[in-house]
């Protein structure tokens, strides 16, 4: 190191120095660490030295270590959990072989075995007791070997293929500081906080190798051959079987190295303002080749962007390097960040610059990155905005017809969907008790709006140099929220009370203006800050009753969502030309506490539901009318974390139907139809719900109680899926009917209530008594139509319409299960998506003396799920010798063909099912 940087390197480290009189004080640990690669079974052998010097005023008995690559030891981890709750199965139902830990650890404390104990509640952590207490001012040297299996992967290191990411792999020691110890399990979501020391680490591993790692490389002839391998004139194969690679770093708080044969390597050097000259390396794969090219341009405009608005890069190179990794974007360690390989060509100016920027916010500015996101991601994200609004335009082709119906700052637009759903969290929230989707629109670009809020209050030079201070106090430090308000404060001389104050509070960070209304064709997400869009776009639908319909649908379903929602959908039917339609208007509003949402809503429809031709040859439809009001509550969890959902409605229908009445005219003895007059009916409906919408073994059950003017129905529905490891799964459906009239059974009664009666085999359009699915023709006994079913009651999936005593119907109970399996992948190609199915189900009549049929009916086969399961195909295969004996008696139905059913489950549709449970 030479000498001018050891200065100031030393006058960096004074780590007692007082802040605005404030007694700071924090840990420093120095390591030595010797670590092989053994290639072959993607492990390390390492041994560590670190000598830890206690700067605090206390005497410390033990220290605790993170382990971290225990993390994906099993899936009973906090990342492992943490994972699916954030809808990711890889890891849970990952093999062995991908699977990673630490072991063959030994601590010695000055040379003396120390014992160690289990954290109560991660296997990622471990307490090293001290055969000695640590006393204030001094310094104990820790030695342990250490054997790690790198994991796939997963998250932010491992291996993958015959690359190697090798990250958070050494047992280091948690931050202790003036809020005592932060011992954290490793998680995918939510980053670091670790102590400040030097490092030197040698790294030996097959010659073939190259290798990207933080710090500053020791072995001159490697370097220099890095370098010109850089320019092009690769040297080839490397001689020695094994080399032993040298890095060394002074004030960083981690260490990272990544190893790949086929790195292509870029190096040039940058001159800093100050005439310090540094080292830009870049490492990408032959495939990068063209994507990569300007990577060393965009590090240096990177270093140079943050240089002049924080503080000076303190370190002598700086190295980006690029991975295939699970997931996007990037990771950042100091001296060198790790770019994700599903990153494009124009996106990496951006990421470079976002990944670079992180050797400020928490590299050098090393606050608890897990309890406070935003210090770091946050405050990173607002120099990103400004970097990108300071690149000179590039002349963009002007946005074509839909692009200009697209909001203009896409994450922006999704915070204020999030906000008015008062699904957001505040900005001072911990980075494990955000939720997936608030964990970057609030911890990232939220944070950066209040930046940005904050530099329009001050004025961009004050602003500036308050960052400035900042960094000159607080760099090598571990600054908390309090510490940078403070320095921001008394740099400016301003109180900022009110602008700190917002980072606890949800809700928009400036109040929300009246809005604009305005007509839009389509849709439009534009300006949607401004205005609120009735949107018109063409309406259609189909039934075999009145045939075409066209109209047009209004609505005012925008995002962010109005309290008040409507649409309206008139239709013409070509068949039965006359108007039919839907419309619908609610209210919603999120009140605090333990309700989140209300709605009001109340609804209308009218559509043709028969048809025929009169005594005088005309053409005549007959249909129904509905008007259904609700109210639903959706209640609020103890989480925001939490994936369940309850809600209560209660929903009251009326219904208007007109049939036919049938004659007979006395010329030709042909029975006519006639329309009859409307009749009506009321239905109230109280519904209690529940739905986990976990990605592993999600499950929904719903408690129905239903009353008409006769008769009163409670429904049980439950769902539970059940994941296979391989992809796919099971889903088991129950079902269970409980039937009574109200006041005194009559025959006349039991006739009236027959299709409110539940039954076990497939439900039918006459049968769907609230009109709540979709049919294309309800009163079919021939044609396709005729084999549309609905999945309710006990859906045995067969049609026993002309058997009246075979449909397991009851005026008491019935109940079902339906299992339907998804087959495993190898045996179906991924274009047919076929499942086997099995319904089995008893009612009260079979178990009376004398049954009609066997007590258990059952049918199974073959179900094809398409368009994401909204249409489910049936096939029955083997069922019951009740229906089988039954079908005999008519050979027409009885084919393979006429037995097929389907149903079209649109009414399925859940907006947070669609957005893969991140919005709600
Ligand atoms: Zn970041």
């Amino acid at each position: 190191m030479p000498v001018v940087k050891k200065i100031l390197f030393l006058a960096a480290c004074n780590l007692t120095l007082s802040l605005y009189g404030q007694n700071y004080w924090q840990q420093e640990i120095n390591y030595t660490i010797d670590v092989s690669l053994i290639e072959s079974e993607s492990s390390l052998d390492g041994f560590m030295k670190l000598q830890y010097i206690n700067h605090s005023p206390d005497t410390l008995s033990f220290i605790w270590f993170h382990l971290w690559p225990n993390a994906y030891k099993n899936d009973k981890t906090a990342f492992s959990d943490q994972l699916l709750e954030n809808g990711r199965t890889d890891f849970y139902f990952s093999d062995k072989e991908k699977r990673g830990y630490i072991n063959h650890l030994d601590f010695r404390v000055d040379g003396v075995a120390a014992q160690t104990q289990d954290h109560p509640e991660y296997f990622d952590i471990i307490k090293v007791l001290l055969p000695l207490p640590l006393a204030p001012g001094k310094a104990v040297q820790i030695t342990t070997p250490f054997h790690e299996k790198l994991p796939y992967n997963f998250s932010r290191g491992g291996y993958s293929g015959k690359s190697f990411q090798v990250t958070q792999w050494y047992p280091k020691p948690a931050v202790y500081d003036q809020q005592g110890w932060h011992p954290m399990p490793y998680l995918d979501q939510g980053e670091f906080y670790s102590e400040f020391g030097n490092f030197d680490v040698r790294i030996t591993l097959p010659g073939n190798f190259l290798v990207a790692a933080t710090g500053e490389l020791q072995n001159e002839e490697e370097k220099r051959w890095l370098k010109i391998n850089a320019r092009g004139n690769m040297t080839g194969f490397r001689e020695s079987q094994t080399k032993t690679l040298e890095y060394k770093q002074n004030n960083i708080h981690d260490f990272a190295w990544f190893a790949d044969r086929n790195f292509v390597v870029n190096y040039d050097s940058l001159l800093l303002p100050s005439g310090k000259t540094i080292e830009v390396f870049s490492f990408y794969g032959p495939d990068k080749t063209e994507a990569w090219k300007n990577s060393i341009r965009f590090v240096k405009d990177a270093v140079v962007f943050h240089s002049s608005l924080i503080g000076e890069y303190p370190y002598s190179c700086v190295t980006v390097v690029e991975a295939a990794l699970e997931r996007s974007g990037g990771m950042e360690y100091p001296t060198i960040a790790l770019i994700s390989s599903q990153i494009s060509e124009k996106q990496l100016p951006l990421v470079i610059e976002h990944e670079v920027g992180h050797n400020w916010f928490y590299g050098i500015l090393a606050n608890n990155e897990r309890s406070f996101p935003w210090m770091d991601e946050g405050i990173n994200t607002y120099y990103d905005r400004r970097f990108m609004a300071g690149k000179a335009k590039v002349e963009k082709p002007s946005p074509d017809w839909f692009q200009r119906k697209l909001p203009d700052d896409p994450l922006k637009f999704l915070l204020a969907v999030v906000t008015k759903e008062k699904s957001d969290q505040p900005i001072s929230t911990s980075s494990e008790q955000f939720t997936r989707v608030n964990y970057s629109l609030i911890a990232y670009e939220k944070t950066g709006f209040w930046m940005k809020q904050l530099e329009d209050s001050l004025g961009v030079a004050l602003f500036d140099s308050c960052m400035q201070e900042y960094f000159r106090l607080w760099r090598y430090k571990h600054p908390y929220p309090k510490d940078f308000q403070s320095v921001i404060e008394k740099t400016s001389g301003k109180n900022l009370e009110g602008q700190f104050a917002l980072l606890d509070k949800t809700g928009p960070l400036t109040p929300e203006k009246s809005k604009k209304i305005k007509p839009s064709f389509l849709f439009s997400l534009h300006n949607s800050d401004k205005i609120d869009y009735l949107n018109l776009l063409p309406a259609v639908g189909y039934n075999l009753y009145d045939q075409f319909m066209v109209g047009a649908l209004i609505h005012n379903y925008d995002l962010p969502a109005n309290n008040f929602q409507f649409l309206l959908a008139p239709m013409y039917a070509t068949g039965s030309r006359q108007f039919n339609g839907i419309g619908r208007a609610g209210y919603g509003w999120n009140p605090e506490g333990r309700i989140r949402k209300i709605e009001i809503a109340a609804g209308a429809s009218r559509f043709s539901t028969l048809k025929g031709i009169d005594s005088n040859g005309n053409k005549i439809f007959s249909g129904f009318f509905k008007f259904a009001s609700s109210i639903r509550i959706v209640f609020a969890n103890k989480t925001f974390r939490s994936q369940v959902e309850k809600w209560l409605e209660f929903k009251s229908f009326i219904i208007g139907e007109n049939g036919f009445n049938y004659y007979l005219k006395s010329t030709d003895s042909v029975a006519y139809p006639a329309k009859q007059p409307y009749s009506t009916r009321y239905l109230n409906q109280l519904t209690f719900g529940i739905v986990n919408y976990r990605v592993l073994y999600p499950y929904d059950a719903q408690l129905q109680i239903q009353q008409g003017s006769e008769f009163y129905r409670i429904n049980l529905t439950g769902n539970y899926f059940l994941n296979y490891s391989t992809g796919g799964g099971l889903n088991v459906r129950m079902f269970a009917a409980k039937f009574g009239y109200l006041g005194e059974k009559t025959p006349a009664k039991a006739l009236e209530t027959g299709i409110y009666q539940p039954k076990l085999t497939a439900t039918r359009g006459n049968e769907d008594f609230t009109y709540s699915n979709y049919f294309i023709g309800r009163n079919e006994f021939s044609g396709l139509s005729s084999q549309q079913i609905m999945i309710k009651d006990g859906a045995l999936k067969l049609r026993t319409d002309l058997f009246e005593g075979l449909q397991g119907r009851s005026d008491n109970w019935i109940a079902a299960l339906n299992f339907n399996s998804t087959l495993p992948n190898k045996l179906l190609p991924a274009w047919l998506p076929l499942k086997l199915f099995l319904d089995i189900g008893t009612y009260a009549d079979a178990w009376q003396s004398n049954p009609t049929t066997s007590r258990f009916l059952y049918v199974g086969g073959l179900q094809l799920s398409l368009f994401k399961n909204y249409i489910n195909i049936y096939a029955p295969l083997l069922y019951s010798s009740d229906f089988s004996d039954n079908l005999k008696t008519v050979p027409e139905e009885n084919t393979f063909w006429r037995k097929i059913s389907f149903s079209i489950d649109i009414q399925r549709f859940n907006f947070r099912s669609i957005t893969r449970n991140l919005l709600y």
